[in-house]
Protein backbone atom coordinates (compact mmCIF):
# COMPACT_ATOMS: atom_id res chain seq x y z
CA UNK A 1 0.00 0.00 0.00
CA UNK A 2 0.98 3.59 -0.36
CA UNK A 3 2.73 3.66 -4.48
CA UNK A 4 0.97 5.88 -6.96
CA UNK A 5 0.80 5.16 -10.50
CA UNK A 6 -1.18 6.54 -13.52
CA UNK A 7 -3.66 3.82 -14.75
CA UNK A 8 -4.32 3.18 -18.38
CA UNK A 9 -6.67 0.10 -20.40
CA UNK A 10 -6.68 -1.87 -23.63
CA UNK A 11 -8.60 -4.99 -24.49
CA UNK A 12 -6.83 -4.99 -27.59
CA UNK A 13 -3.70 -5.06 -29.69
CA UNK A 14 -4.75 -1.49 -31.50
CA UNK A 15 -5.66 0.23 -28.31
CA UNK A 16 -2.33 -1.27 -26.61
CA UNK A 17 0.13 0.52 -29.22
CA UNK A 18 -1.54 3.75 -27.38
CA UNK A 19 -1.09 2.54 -24.26
CA UNK A 20 2.66 2.40 -24.82
CA UNK A 21 2.39 5.53 -26.30
CA UNK A 22 0.69 7.06 -23.31
CA UNK A 23 3.59 5.61 -21.33
CA UNK A 24 6.49 6.61 -23.13
CA UNK A 25 5.04 10.22 -23.61
CA UNK A 26 5.17 9.78 -19.31
CA UNK A 27 8.43 8.59 -19.18
CA UNK A 28 9.48 11.24 -21.66
CA UNK A 29 8.02 13.82 -18.73
CA UNK A 30 10.36 12.37 -16.30
CA UNK A 31 7.14 11.30 -14.30
CA UNK A 32 7.98 10.13 -10.50
CA UNK A 33 4.86 7.69 -10.59
CA UNK A 34 4.25 4.00 -11.63
CA UNK A 35 2.64 2.97 -15.34
CA UNK A 36 -0.07 0.27 -14.52
CA UNK A 37 -2.03 -1.11 -17.75
CA UNK A 38 -5.11 -2.92 -17.33
CA UNK A 39 -5.47 -6.13 -20.24
CA UNK A 40 -8.08 -8.41 -21.07
CA UNK A 41 -7.64 -11.83 -22.78
CA UNK A 42 -8.22 -9.72 -26.02
CA UNK A 43 -4.40 -8.53 -26.13
CA UNK A 44 -1.94 -11.35 -27.49
CA UNK A 45 0.99 -12.52 -25.81
CA UNK A 46 3.36 -10.81 -27.60
CA UNK A 47 2.06 -7.36 -27.27
CA UNK A 48 1.48 -7.99 -23.32
CA UNK A 49 5.50 -8.99 -23.39
CA UNK A 50 6.08 -5.45 -25.01
CA UNK A 51 3.73 -3.76 -22.22
CA UNK A 52 5.54 -5.49 -19.43
CA UNK A 53 8.50 -4.07 -20.78
CA UNK A 54 7.57 -0.44 -20.02
CA UNK A 55 4.59 -0.86 -17.43
CA UNK A 56 5.38 -1.70 -13.87
CA UNK A 57 2.62 -3.35 -13.77
CA UNK A 58 0.36 -5.42 -16.36
CA UNK A 59 -3.13 -6.71 -14.28
CA UNK A 60 -5.43 -9.28 -16.70
CA UNK A 61 -8.85 -8.50 -15.60
CA UNK A 62 -11.55 -10.64 -17.50
CA UNK A 63 -14.64 -9.40 -16.32
CA UNK A 64 -16.84 -12.38 -17.54
CA UNK A 65 -14.36 -14.62 -15.46
CA UNK A 66 -16.61 -16.79 -13.59
CA UNK A 67 -14.43 -17.86 -11.27
CA UNK A 68 -14.43 -14.10 -9.80
CA UNK A 69 -17.01 -14.16 -6.74
CA UNK A 70 -17.25 -10.57 -6.84
CA UNK A 71 -17.74 -10.84 -10.74
CA UNK A 72 -20.65 -13.09 -11.07
CA UNK A 73 -23.11 -10.47 -10.81
CA UNK A 74 -21.83 -8.77 -13.85
CA UNK A 75 -22.25 -12.25 -16.03
CA UNK A 76 -25.84 -10.91 -16.83
CA UNK A 77 -25.08 -7.91 -17.87
CA UNK A 78 -22.65 -8.66 -20.95
CA UNK A 79 -23.76 -5.43 -22.42
CA UNK A 80 -21.56 -3.18 -19.56
CA UNK A 81 -18.61 -5.54 -20.37
CA UNK A 82 -15.74 -2.54 -21.04
CA UNK A 83 -17.35 -0.64 -18.98
CA UNK A 84 -16.76 -2.84 -15.80
CA UNK A 85 -13.14 -3.72 -17.50
CA UNK A 86 -12.61 0.29 -16.47
CA UNK A 87 -14.01 0.33 -13.27
CA UNK A 88 -11.33 -2.67 -12.54
CA UNK A 89 -8.88 0.23 -11.82
CA UNK A 90 -10.51 0.81 -8.49
CA UNK A 91 -8.97 -2.86 -7.59
CA UNK A 92 -5.59 -2.07 -7.63
CA UNK A 93 -5.45 -1.95 -4.14
CA UNK A 94 -1.66 -1.87 -3.53
CA UNK A 95 -1.74 2.04 -4.76
CA UNK A 96 -3.18 4.88 -2.29
CA UNK A 97 -3.93 7.17 -5.48
CA UNK A 98 -3.79 6.54 -9.16
CA UNK A 99 -4.89 8.77 -12.38
CA UNK A 100 -6.53 6.80 -14.89
CA UNK A 101 -5.46 7.74 -18.12
CA UNK A 102 -7.78 6.67 -21.98
CA UNK A 103 -5.25 4.67 -24.10
CA UNK A 104 -5.93 7.52 -26.40
CA UNK A 105 -4.52 10.33 -24.23
CA UNK A 106 -1.05 11.65 -25.16
CA UNK A 107 1.13 13.60 -22.20
CA UNK A 108 2.48 16.80 -23.82
CA UNK A 109 4.40 17.95 -20.47
CA UNK A 110 4.94 16.63 -17.28
CA UNK A 111 1.31 16.43 -14.84
CA UNK A 112 2.39 14.99 -11.58
CA UNK A 113 1.04 17.39 -9.59
CA UNK A 114 -2.29 15.71 -10.38
CA UNK A 115 -1.74 13.29 -7.68
CA UNK A 116 -2.45 16.15 -5.31
CA UNK A 117 -5.62 16.07 -6.08
CA UNK A 118 -8.54 14.02 -4.89
CA UNK A 119 -11.25 11.56 -5.95
CA UNK A 120 -12.61 11.81 -7.88
CA UNK A 121 -11.03 14.79 -9.88
CA UNK A 122 -11.58 14.98 -13.76
CA UNK A 123 -11.75 18.13 -16.67
CA UNK A 124 -14.96 19.12 -18.14
CA UNK A 125 -16.89 17.17 -20.96
CA UNK A 126 -16.31 19.58 -23.63
CA UNK A 127 -19.64 18.28 -25.14
CA UNK A 128 -21.93 18.74 -21.88
CA UNK A 129 -19.40 20.39 -19.36
CA UNK A 130 -21.79 19.44 -15.89
CA UNK A 131 -20.23 15.87 -16.70
CA UNK A 132 -16.78 15.34 -16.33
CA UNK A 133 -14.86 13.36 -19.13
CA UNK A 134 -13.96 9.91 -17.68
CA UNK A 135 -10.89 9.82 -20.31
CA UNK A 136 -8.57 11.74 -17.36
CA UNK A 137 -9.49 11.09 -13.66
CA UNK A 138 -8.08 10.99 -10.13
CA UNK A 139 -8.75 8.05 -8.03
CA UNK A 140 -8.08 6.74 -4.92
CA UNK A 141 -8.45 1.93 -5.76
CA UNK A 142 -10.74 0.31 -3.19
CA UNK A 143 -12.30 -2.75 -3.11
CA UNK A 144 -15.58 -1.22 -1.34
CA UNK A 145 -15.82 1.57 -4.29
CA UNK A 146 -15.43 -1.15 -6.93
CA UNK A 147 -18.48 -3.13 -5.48
CA UNK A 148 -20.52 -0.26 -4.58
CA UNK A 149 -19.81 0.98 -8.29
CA UNK A 150 -21.20 -2.64 -9.62
CA UNK A 151 -23.65 -2.29 -7.09
CA UNK A 152 -24.90 1.37 -8.39
CA UNK A 153 -24.10 0.13 -12.06
CA UNK A 154 -26.32 -2.51 -11.73
CA UNK A 155 -29.58 -0.79 -10.84
CA UNK A 156 -28.80 2.17 -12.95
CA UNK A 157 -26.86 1.05 -15.91
CA UNK A 158 -24.69 3.88 -17.74
CA UNK A 159 -27.04 7.00 -19.47
CA UNK A 160 -24.20 6.68 -22.33
CA UNK A 161 -23.89 3.06 -22.35
CA UNK A 162 -20.08 3.25 -21.55
CA UNK A 163 -18.20 4.21 -18.18
CA UNK A 164 -18.70 7.77 -18.47
CA UNK A 165 -22.39 7.73 -18.15
CA UNK A 166 -21.69 5.49 -14.80
CA UNK A 167 -18.92 7.07 -13.32
CA UNK A 168 -21.02 11.07 -13.32
CA UNK A 169 -24.46 9.33 -12.24
CA UNK A 170 -21.87 7.43 -9.92
CA UNK A 171 -20.08 11.06 -8.70
CA UNK A 172 -22.96 12.92 -9.21
CA UNK A 173 -22.00 15.76 -7.03
CA UNK A 174 -18.40 16.37 -9.43
CA UNK A 175 -19.61 19.83 -10.42
CA UNK A 176 -20.88 21.06 -7.54
CA UNK A 177 -19.02 20.01 -4.62
CA UNK A 178 -15.98 21.01 -4.84
CA UNK A 179 -13.84 23.13 -7.07
CA UNK A 180 -10.83 21.49 -6.72
CA UNK A 181 -12.40 18.21 -8.21
CA UNK A 182 -12.75 20.24 -11.64
CA UNK A 183 -9.26 20.03 -13.21
CA UNK A 184 -8.32 22.58 -15.78
CA UNK A 185 -9.72 21.57 -19.30
CA UNK A 186 -5.29 21.59 -20.19
CA UNK A 187 -5.28 18.44 -18.64
CA UNK A 188 -8.03 16.58 -20.99
CA UNK A 189 -7.74 18.96 -23.81
CA UNK A 190 -10.22 16.85 -26.18
CA UNK A 191 -9.44 17.07 -30.02
CA UNK A 192 -13.13 18.16 -30.92
CA UNK A 193 -11.82 21.61 -30.01
CA UNK A 194 -10.14 22.17 -33.51
CA UNK A 195 -14.34 22.77 -34.70
CA UNK A 196 -15.84 23.39 -31.19
CA UNK A 197 -13.28 26.43 -29.96
CA UNK A 198 -10.95 26.95 -32.31
CA UNK A 199 -10.09 30.07 -31.13
CA UNK A 200 -9.66 29.19 -27.66
CA UNK A 201 -6.66 25.98 -28.97
CA UNK A 202 -5.35 29.09 -30.86
CA UNK A 203 -4.95 30.92 -27.71
CA UNK A 204 -4.29 28.16 -24.98
CA UNK A 205 -3.03 25.48 -27.21
CA UNK A 206 0.52 25.75 -26.10
CA UNK A 207 -0.21 25.24 -22.28
CA UNK A 208 -2.07 21.87 -23.31
CA UNK A 209 -0.88 19.09 -20.99
CA UNK A 210 -2.52 16.43 -21.91
CA UNK A 211 -3.94 15.86 -25.32
CA UNK A 212 -7.36 13.29 -25.30
CA UNK A 213 -7.64 11.87 -29.38
CA UNK A 214 -11.60 11.59 -28.47
CA UNK A 215 -14.08 9.80 -31.39
CA UNK A 216 -13.11 7.65 -34.20
CA UNK A 217 -10.16 8.72 -35.73
CA UNK A 218 -7.44 7.79 -33.10
CA UNK A 219 -3.84 9.24 -33.68
CA UNK A 220 -2.77 5.07 -34.98
CA UNK A 221 -5.43 5.20 -37.68
CA UNK A 222 -3.68 8.52 -39.69
CA UNK A 223 -1.62 8.47 -42.38
CA UNK A 224 2.02 8.16 -41.53
CA UNK A 225 4.96 8.59 -43.84
CA UNK A 226 7.66 6.21 -42.43
CA UNK A 227 10.05 7.67 -44.90
CA UNK A 228 9.72 11.37 -44.24
CA UNK A 229 8.28 10.77 -40.61
CA UNK A 230 5.77 13.12 -41.23
CA UNK A 231 1.87 12.87 -40.40
CA UNK A 232 0.54 13.77 -43.31
CA UNK A 233 -3.70 13.17 -42.93
CA UNK A 234 -5.95 14.13 -40.13
CA UNK A 235 -7.00 17.83 -38.70
CA UNK A 236 -4.18 20.60 -39.70
CA UNK A 237 -4.76 21.67 -36.21
CA UNK A 238 -3.84 18.97 -34.71
CA UNK A 239 -0.56 18.25 -36.62
CA UNK A 240 1.71 19.30 -33.64
CA UNK A 241 -0.10 16.82 -31.02
CA UNK A 242 -0.39 14.08 -33.99
CA UNK A 243 3.44 14.71 -35.01
CA UNK A 244 4.53 14.24 -31.44
CA UNK A 245 1.88 11.16 -31.06
CA UNK A 246 3.94 9.43 -33.98
CA UNK A 247 7.48 10.64 -32.81
CA UNK A 248 6.88 8.94 -29.65
CA UNK A 249 5.85 6.30 -31.39
CA UNK A 250 8.24 6.20 -33.94
CA UNK A 251 11.74 6.48 -31.49
CA UNK A 252 10.12 4.99 -28.21
CA UNK A 253 7.67 2.29 -29.35
CA UNK A 254 8.44 1.19 -32.71
CA UNK A 255 11.78 0.07 -32.63
CA UNK A 256 11.03 -2.66 -29.80
CA UNK A 257 8.05 -4.31 -31.38
CA UNK A 258 8.44 -7.77 -33.10
CA UNK A 259 8.08 -7.75 -36.75
CA UNK A 260 4.76 -9.38 -36.90
CA UNK A 261 3.57 -6.53 -34.93
CA UNK A 262 4.64 -3.99 -37.44
CA UNK A 263 2.50 -0.56 -37.59
CA UNK A 264 1.49 -1.52 -41.37
CA UNK A 265 -0.39 -4.56 -40.34
CA UNK A 266 -2.75 -1.89 -38.06
CA UNK A 267 -2.96 0.30 -40.86
N1 LIG B 1 -10.88 0.72 -24.89
C1 LIG B 1 -10.28 -0.48 -25.23
N2 LIG B 1 -10.79 -1.21 -26.27
C2 LIG B 1 -11.85 -0.78 -27.00
C3 LIG B 1 -12.45 0.45 -26.68
C4 LIG B 1 -11.94 1.18 -25.62
O1 LIG B 1 -9.30 -0.87 -24.60
O2 LIG B 1 -12.26 -1.49 -27.94
C5 LIG B 1 -10.37 1.50 -23.74
C6 LIG B 1 -9.16 2.37 -24.11
O3 LIG B 1 -8.37 2.60 -22.95
C7 LIG B 1 -9.87 3.64 -24.54
C8 LIG B 1 -10.97 3.73 -23.49
O4 LIG B 1 -11.38 2.37 -23.29
O5 LIG B 1 -9.00 4.76 -24.55
C9 LIG B 1 -12.17 4.57 -23.89
O6 LIG B 1 -12.51 4.36 -25.24
P1 LIG B 1 -12.20 5.49 -26.34
O7 LIG B 1 -10.97 6.22 -25.94
O8 LIG B 1 -12.19 4.83 -27.70
O9 LIG B 1 -13.47 6.43 -26.21
P2 LIG B 1 -13.52 8.01 -26.52
O10 LIG B 1 -12.50 8.66 -25.64
O11 LIG B 1 -13.22 8.17 -27.98
O12 LIG B 1 -14.92 8.38 -26.15
MN1 LIG C 1 -10.61 8.18 -25.13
Amino acid sequence: MGGTAWVTLATNDSYALGALVVANSLKRVNTVHDLAILITPGVTLAMKNELLRVFNFVKEVDVFDSRDETNLRLLARPDLGITFTKIHAWRLTQYSKCVFLDADVLIVQNCDELFDREELSAAPDAGWPDCFNSGVFVFKPSDSTYNALVDFALVNGSFDGGDQGLLNLYFSNWSTADSSKRLPFVYNMCSTSTYSYLPALKQFGSKVKIIHFIGSSKPWLQHFDSSTRIITSGDSHLTNFLQLWWDVFVVHVHPTLTTEMSVQRLS
